[in-house]
């Protein structure tokens, strides 16, 4: 079931609503399919029907939306696709779903791609990254309804975050944690060690202040409010931000990482380049010395 679909889009200059736009593939017959428009505020998960779209019609308005809502509130939206005849279910696209932004331009996915590549060949470690909820049905374990806040700080049903789940699955992705300087305090109680640090992340998926990343010794590090997205034409090459890691007495260690034997057995937290091609001053001093030579 190739080509479908061709494109989709979302556009509106009303806060009231979105709407969503589809092209069909030029070889298909839009009469054989039903489609039906998912929304989630996750790029990743958690996509909700909203409604069938009429048989040959390529638009949908989702009059269903928050107006007022922060810059890290996306509605991101996809087409379930089912054969009438066959029965048979895609989706478009395939993994996420498509929001209101900029269409990428060639230059902007090739600077993108490489900054990936950068971080997955060089630069970057193994890091789960756990995105904050930000939408959802309030935490029943510890929102009050009536006050419209929340009544307990420790709660391990939503991590604090006071909507039911706290975090969204892990995605496994790469990213570069620059080494802290650690400071050291002393208050009255205790000694407190604070490592306030920044992060260089690639586009995709997007980091909201408050996101969860976890690295291979569970070093676990929330996301400060500044979070830098470097873009061109509006659309987001790499992302930049402070993090700051948690004591491990935070309720943040609670958040499940689940991994089988198999996988932390096999576990390649650093790019495998690093381990088969060995760098040293040895053969940089002898190459640079050859290269004179060359001239
Ligand atoms: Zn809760």
């Amino acid at each position: 079931m190739a080509n479908i679909i061709e494109s989709l889009s979302v556009r509106s200059f009303d806060r009231e609503h979105l709407d969503v736009f589809w092209k069909f593939g030029q070889m298909t017959d839009p009469a054989a399919y039903a489609i039906t428009v998912e929304r989630s505020t996750n790029q990743l998960s958690d996509y909700a029907q909203l409604g069938p779209a009429s048989v040959g019609l390529s638009y949908f308005r989702d009059t269903n939306i928050k107006t007022t809502r922060g810059f890290y509130h996306h509605y991101y939206y996809r087409l379930k696709i089912r054969d009438r005849r066959s029965g048979d279910t895609v989706y478009f696209p395939e993994a996420g779903g498509v929001t209101l932004e900029a269409p990428p331009d060639l230059v902007s996915l090739e600077l993108a791609r490489q900054r990936r590549v950068l971080l997955e060949a060089v630069e970057g470690r193994k890091v789960w990254l756990f995105q904050r909820r930000r939408d959802g049905a309030r935490c029943r374990n510890c929102w009050d309804a009536v006050l419209n806040k929340r009544t307990k700080s420790v709660c391990t049903t939503c991590y604090g975050v006071g909507i039911m789940g706290g975090f969204h699955a892990p995605v496994e992705t790469v990213m570069k944690i620059r080494s802290p300087p650690d400071t050291t305090s002393q208050t009255e109680l205790a000694k407190v060690t604070t490592e306030n640090t920044t992060f260089l992340y690639h586009n995709f998926p997007d980091i909201g202040a408050g996101d969860l990343i976890v690295d291979p010794e569970n070093s676990r590090w929330t996301v400060g409010e500044q979070i830098v997205k470097t873009q061109r034409n509006r659309v987001v090459i790499d992302q930049k931000g402070p993090l700051t890691r948690l004591p491990t007495t935070d309720i943040l260690f609670k958040v499940p990482l689940i991994l089988s034997v198999e996988q932390l057995r096999d576990l390649q937290t650093e790019p495998r380049v690093l381990y088969v091609m060995p760098h040293n001053l040895q053969a940089y001093a002898e190459s640079a010395y050859e290269a004179i030579y060359n001239v």
